[in-house]
């Protein structure tokens, strides 16, 4: 595997174990079929546990059956994971930082017991509900409401664009509180199973196909009020998780973009044109130059992002200038990797069309491009332009 400036020297026994265990566990049981389920429009539900058994849902968190690996660790997990799909690698990020860090970060000790041990085994799976039909990149114009009514709140609104929604047993749903002064932002967990849900998936994608897409509607939703977040108000609670779930972003996509890269250099010097392979073509080789300088820059971004994190010095800004990178490098190299293949480069067989069409998906979601150089625009100059 691509490693050309031998970061895996660095490594601790543990993320080596990490690592392998996760490269080992898609080869042998998701990379087979994976490009079927693409095909299919359908997740390989039954690893779902299996991924929990092996503690792929945010390991780096410590307690309530949590292991509380490195940074690093978790990024190679990531890593891994995407290299053999974007799906595969947004199960788990949804899963661990987008609905078990905000229990963990925010919760209550009845939410963390009731949620962190079955969300960790994979026995049950939730989903992260901030967009709206109306409010995708300025998720703070959010209409979704919770009104206080005796010890119950009341939930009206819809999201939309919601990974693993239909297939949740429970939704952190992000709205405004109307009962509170100025109407703050917070966090409701939400059973998929309350009168007044529905979780209508989301066809036609030709993108991130092997995931499970859905909206939420909440209408009349009555939840008790133990079902709030009670340590976070405002945009901070669903931002804050994002950070985390960007983080596992900017490696995963690496994995994806490494994975072309060992397709298309595999292909090239298998595939025979002119009387010999066509890796030996100058133009081929400046392409697969190009690819692993791009990958190799990447992977030191997302290492050094790493060390941040650990050290508690990584801002969200970092995260969106690596994001931002590391994807638009693996949707650039996904199609280079894809054009050296010739005609089956844009077949299921390979690869490397499947990543470039997933990286539509991730190059918009968690931020899109666009909004994460408008982060960095107004952390280089102190002047927003968001508007
Ligand atoms: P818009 O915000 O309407 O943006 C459209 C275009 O306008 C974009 O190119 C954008 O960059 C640009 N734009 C917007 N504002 C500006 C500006 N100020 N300056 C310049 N350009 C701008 N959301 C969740 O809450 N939970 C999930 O689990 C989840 N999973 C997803 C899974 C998939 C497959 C997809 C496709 C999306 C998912 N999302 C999820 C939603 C995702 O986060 C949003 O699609 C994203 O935030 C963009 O919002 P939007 O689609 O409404 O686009």
């Amino acid at each position: 595997m691509l490693d050309y400036v031998s970061l895996e020297a660095d490594l601790d026994q543990e993320e080596r174990m990490i690592r392998d265990t996760a490269r080992e566990f898609v080869e042998e049981n998701v990379k087979p079929d994976v490009g079927e389920h693409f095909e299919e429009g359908t997740f390989p539900t039954e690893v779902i546990p299996e991924m929990g058994e092996l503690g792929f849902y945010a390991p780096n968190l410590e307690g309530y059956g949590l292991p509380g690996v490195s940074e690093k660790a978790y990024g190679l997990l990531m890593q891994e994971l995407e290299a053999c799909d974007s799906g595969l690698r947004s199960m788990a990020s949804v899963q661990g930082a987008l609905v078990m860090y905000p229990i963990y970060a925010y919760g209550s000790e009845e939410q963390k017991e009731r949620w962190l041990p079955d969300l960790g085994t994979g026995e049950a799976v939730g989903c992260f509900g901030l967009t709206e039909p109306e409010h995708g990149s300025n998720p703070s114009g959010m209409e979704t409401r919770a009104e206080r009514e005796g010890d119950e709140y009341v939930l009206n609104g819809s999201k939309t664009w919601i990974t693993n929604s239909p297939i949740s047993d429970v939704a952190v749903v992000w709205a405004r509180d109307h009962s509170a002064e100025d109407d703050p932002v917070r966090g409701f967990l939400v059973e998929t199973d309350r009168d007044g849900v529905t979780t209508n998936e989301i066809g036609e994608k030709l993108s991130l196909r092997a995931s499970v897409t859905g909206e939420i509607g909440l209408q009349n939703v009555r939840i008790p009020k133990e079902n709030v977040l009670p340590d976070v108000e405002g945009m901070k609670g669903p931002l804050s998780c994002l950070t985390q779930a960007r983080y596992g972003i900017a490696w995963g996509a690496v994995g994806a973009a490494r994975d072309c890269f060992e397709t298309a250099r595999d292909y090239a010097t298998d595939r025979e044109q002119f009387g010999g392979p066509i890796a030996r073509f100058q133009l081929q080789q400046e392409k697969l130059a190009e690819m692993a300088t791009q990958i190799t820059t990447a992977q030191l971004l997302a290492h050094r992002l790493a060390e941040l994190k650990e050290r508690g010095d990584m801002r969200p800004q970092h995260v969106s200038m690596a994001k931002r990178n590391n994807v638009r490098m693996a949707r650039d190299q996904a199609r280079v990797a894809r054009e050296m293949l010739g005609g089956n480069g844009i077949t299921t067989d390979y690869p490397p069309m499947r990543h470039m069409a997933n990286m539509e998906t991730v190059y918009t979601y968690e931020g899109t491009h666009d909004i994460h150089t408008l982060v960095l625009g107004e952390d280089l100059t102190g002047i927003a332009a968001y508007e």
